[in-house]
């Protein structure tokens, strides 16, 4: 084998790692659970969770806006407002993602969670 077909076997072998990992990690998100999901019921016991769940208190937050509504305990903003297209969001996995305004470890919100800081993501 010659220096110049080794070099370039090298090169193919590197590029096709790069693309396995990339492609492998995009499924691995994509089919990500939101296992670091905010319990707001306080049975948690990672000290983040409390954390977030103060945090949230104090900003009115809710699982899921749509039954809210449904219940009368809260209004909305706007008329598709929600986490998932709150400026402050983003998804982390299938369903869920990090908050700025809630922001303690790991853990999530719900994408059709709501809070009375929601801004539109521009
Ligand atoms: S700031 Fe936005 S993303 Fe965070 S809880 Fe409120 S509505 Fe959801």
């Amino acid at each position: 084998m010659t220096r110049r077909k080794l070099l370039k076997n090298m090169l193919q072998l590197s590029l096709l790692a790069s693309f396995s990992q990339a492609f492998f990690t995009g499924i691995a998100k994509a089919a990500g659970k939101c296992s670091t999901l905010i319990d707001l019921t306080g049975k948690s016991k990672d000290p983040n969770n409390a954390k977030a769940v103060a945090q949230a208190k104090g900003l009115q937050y809710v699982a899921d806006i749509d039954k809210a509504v449904k219940a009368g305990t809260t209004k909305r903003k706007d008329k598709d407002d929600k986490c998932g297209n709150c400026q402050f969001f983003t998804k982390t996995a299938e369903g869920c993602g990090k908050c700025i305004l809630i922001n303690f470890g790991e853990i999530t919100v719900n994408e059709n969670g709501w809070c009375i800081s929601w801004t539109r993501k521009i």
